[in-house]
């Protein structure tokens, strides 16, 4: 009997070679093995009449073979077949398919599937490149006892349709995975508690697993597209299940730590209060609520903050610096860049400075010994907010006395990779108990607590539909700001083709003489890098020299210096500047809410959450805000619906939303590697509702044994998902 953890070879049919190809997609196991579904599923039992069939649909047809052969026309080679079903004929046709010359025999019994249409001329029915499979074929040298198997798993039944992997056809899996389901043990622990089983309907992993891939008869073919059958939804949730079990884990130790509990009195409401230049919206409220309780419990906080561009998050995160600040700890505030950094560090100073908060910038580009000397204020206790760069506060800075850490616009970090990095910090922090228990470091312990851990505040303008935040930081609690800063007028949107480039020059001049200022984005910073673009330091000179050559116009690239760079951001600050040519690089955080134009050139070749980021530096005010999108050369469909999306919609989560279809997920997040858990069945877009129900069950199930539940059970579930973290993600010390 064939275990999960068998390794596949001993799946009879499974050779060296093939065991191979298997292993290269990461199958090396019979459980591996089995969790390679089906991607659709052909309806043998009921296929199509061929007189039925309609133009436009997708079909599954049995017939036979009637004729076929290899047609030249001028542009190429075309193989065409004709099947039948008694006197009804369908023609279907492979372009350039020399190969398919001596494949087909009359009389042959032949399964296929596309899309049906209709030849324009002749108005018959036909299909253009079908995948097909011929069925029982009786020359191919079988003995009889194999071509029968051959045949019932292959017509009169709903047939499974596997992507072929090398030389390892849709046939063969079909073939080695039912001879695998045939001899896997029966007894299959099932490692879901039975609360859980119960609350959610799932029939057993063994049930599954079979009809996952041999459905029974009755099954509804919608559901099986769809992945909705029960043995679909036993597996997804399955998978589901043991990474929020992770999660919910990891959630549950965090708060077993030693934080600080922060004091949030009359006096500290005050000094938050005396900071605000404005009047709070009743999302700020809300959510600073929200973090304010977490600090103010004995755990240390975990929290990611979202809220899209230009809903105020910053001075949220400040009003929270000043709660950590008042009760005598230090904050220590990091930005993705140099610009962002100086820029919260100019309104830190704006807003706190009156106060008598002592706020250091700690950036790459400062002078070694200005650096030294700030360290030396950090370290000493001195500086009580420290603005710096990700890379530059990860690096050695110590601080005497760290009570909140904000990390501003993670939107690329996501859950794997947060919790590989806080192994490594907790790998530091032991290091230095270590060497400080040795005495062999000194360690000022000046203060109020000494060992407990700071609290950290996330902030992402990554929209995110709740969910799918709830998986991808699911380690994290989370506040949402759903709502922008009032007196904003929408951002209006336009797509033009960048013929009309002297009409939008002229919109732009009109809009600065009104005393609002501009930017003008390009894809690439110099010419070369992809010929037919325009390129921002090029078309910088163009507008500076001519178009708005009465102007005052400033470049921004990430190739300038950083003091350039600088010392640019600033003058289009104080609005010395009222053009600025620009990359990307001012894609996040940049705030000057003077600037109310944008101009976006091939504005086809963005991304659409960039071209909401992009957008997002616009409308800051109470002016009116105009962002145009310009095309030049060709766009693709999906750049269609990227632009349509835009000009039709300011909402960061439906754009997100779209963004998320069009692209998938692996694409929306990044790289895989951005920290989304790598699904083996599961899809968190249609798969969203399971994932909600999967979190609320692995709460349940940690929150302890009762009636319900016994401990053995519980213990049981723990196990499994150390083996899954660990097997899957490499993550041993979850749990
Ligand atoms: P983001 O969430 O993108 O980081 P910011 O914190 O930069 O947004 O805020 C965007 C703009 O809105 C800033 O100019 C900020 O001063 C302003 N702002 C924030 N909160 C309010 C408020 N409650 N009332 C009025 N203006 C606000
Ligand atoms: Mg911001």
């Amino acid at each position: 009997m064939l275990e999960l953890s068998t390794p596949v070879q001993y799946v009879k049919g499974v050779g060296p070679r093939i065991a191979d190809v298997l292993a290269a997609k990461g199958i090396r196991t019979v459980g591996d093995l089995l969790h390679y579904l089906p991607f659709r599923y052909e309806d043998r039992l009921n296929p199509r009449g061929i007189a039925e069939l309609r133009p436009g649909e997708m079909a599954s047809v049995v017939g036979e073979v009637r004729n076929s052969g290899l047609f030249r026309t001028r542009s190429m080679p075309i193989f065409q077949l004709t099947i039948g079903q008694g006197r009804a004929k369908l023609r279907c046709l492979w372009f350039n398919a020399t190969y398919l010359q001596d494949k087909f025999k009359p009389g042959q019994l032949i399964a296929l599937y596309g899309k049906v249409e209709e030849d324009p001329r002749s108005r018959e029915l036909q299909i253009i490149q079908p995948q097909f499979e011929i069925l029982g074929d009786s020359s191919d040298g079988e003995n009889r006892a194999e071509k029968k198997t051959a045949e019932s798993l292959e017509i009169g039944r709903i047939v499974p349709i596997y992507e072929a992997i090398g030389r390892v056809s849709a046939r063969w899996f079909r073939r080695i995975i039912r001879t695998a389901l045939e001899n896997l043990t029966p007894e299959l622990p099932d490692p879901i508690p039975a609360m859980v089983r119960a609350h959610l309907g799932l029939v057993s992993p063994h049930a599954a697993l079979w009809n996952v891939h041999w459905p029974e008869p009755g099954e509804s073919l919608q559901d099986l597209q769809s992945s909705r059958t029960p043995a679909h939804i036993r597996m997804i949730f399955d998978e589901l299940f043991f990474i929020e079990l992770g999660l919910e884990l990891k959630r549950r130790q965090q708060k077993a730590q030693t934080g600080i509990a922060f004091r949030l009195d009359d006096r500290v409401r005050a000094a938050i209060k005396k900071i605000l230049p404005f009047h709070p919206t009743a999302a700020q409220k809300k959510v600073l609520k929200e973090i304010a309780e977490d600090m103010q419990k004995p755990y240390p906080m975990r929290r990611l903050l979202q809220g899209d561009v230009g809903s105020g998050k910053t001075i949220v995160s400040f009003e929270a610096a000043i709660i950590a600040i008042e009760n005598g700890y230090q904050v220590a505030l990091m930005a993705p860049t140099e610009i962002l950094a100086q820029q919260h560090y100019f309104s830190a100073r704006r807003m706190l400075e009156n106060a008598g908060y002592r706020i250091v910038l700690l950036t790459g580009s400062l002078e070694s010994d200005h650096k030294r000397e700030i360290r030396r204020h950090i370290a000493q206790g001195s500086a009580q907010l420290v603005i710096g760069t990700h890379a530059l506060l990860e690096e050695k800075v110590e601080f005497a006395n760290p009570g909140l850490v904000i990390v501003d616009e993670q939107h690329r970090f996501g859950v794997m990779q947060r919790l590989k990095l806080m192994k490594k910090a907790g790998d530091a922090e032991s290091r230095r108990a270590t060497l400080a228990a040795e005495g062999t470091e000194a360690r000022t312990e000046s203060g109020p607590t000494g060992s407990a851990e700071p609290d950290v505040l996330v902030m992402t303008a990554t929209p995110i539909p709740r969910t799918l935040a709830l998986t991808l930081y699911g380690d994290l609690d989370l506040s949402v700001l759903d709502e922008l800063p009032p007196g904003r007028t929408p951002i209006v949107t336009k797509c033009v083709s960048d013929d009309q480039s002297p009409k939008v020059w002229e919109f732009v001049r009109k809009q600065v003489m009104a005393g609002h200022q501009a930017y003008v984005v390009y894809p690439v910073i110099a010419e070369n890098e992809e010929s037919e673009l325009k390129a921002a330091i090029k078309m910088y000179r163009e507008l500076s020299g001519k178009v708005f050559a009465d102007l005052k116009v400033g470049l921004l690239h990430g190739r300038l210096d950083a003091e350039l760079k600088d010392q640019v951001m600033r003058m289009f600050q104080k609005g010395e500047l009222q053009i600025l040519v620009a990359t990307t690089v001012i894609e996040v955080g940049v705030d000057v809410p003077n600037a109310t134009i944008m101009v976006i050139e091939h504005a086809e070749r963005f991304g659409l959450a960039q071209l909401h980021q992009l957008r997002g530096r616009i409308g800051r005010g109470a002016a009116k805000s105009y962002c145009v999108l310009m095309t030049g050369g060709k766009i693709t469909e999906e750049g269609q619906k990227r632009l349509d999306a835009m000009v039709r919609t300011n909402d960061g989560f439906k754009i997100a939303e779209l963004d998320l279809e069009l692209r998938g997920p692996g694409e929306f997040f990044g790289t895989r590697q951005a920290g989304l858990p790598d699904f083996r069945v599961a899809n968190i877009i249609r798969d969203a509702q399971l994932l909600e129900a999967a979190r609320q069950e692995a709460a349940a199930v940690l929150a302890g044994p009762n009636t319900e539940i016994s401990s053995e059970e519980i213990s049981r579930a723990l196990v499994q998902m150390r083996a899954r973290w660990q097997h899957t993600y490499g993550l041993v010390e979850v749990g």
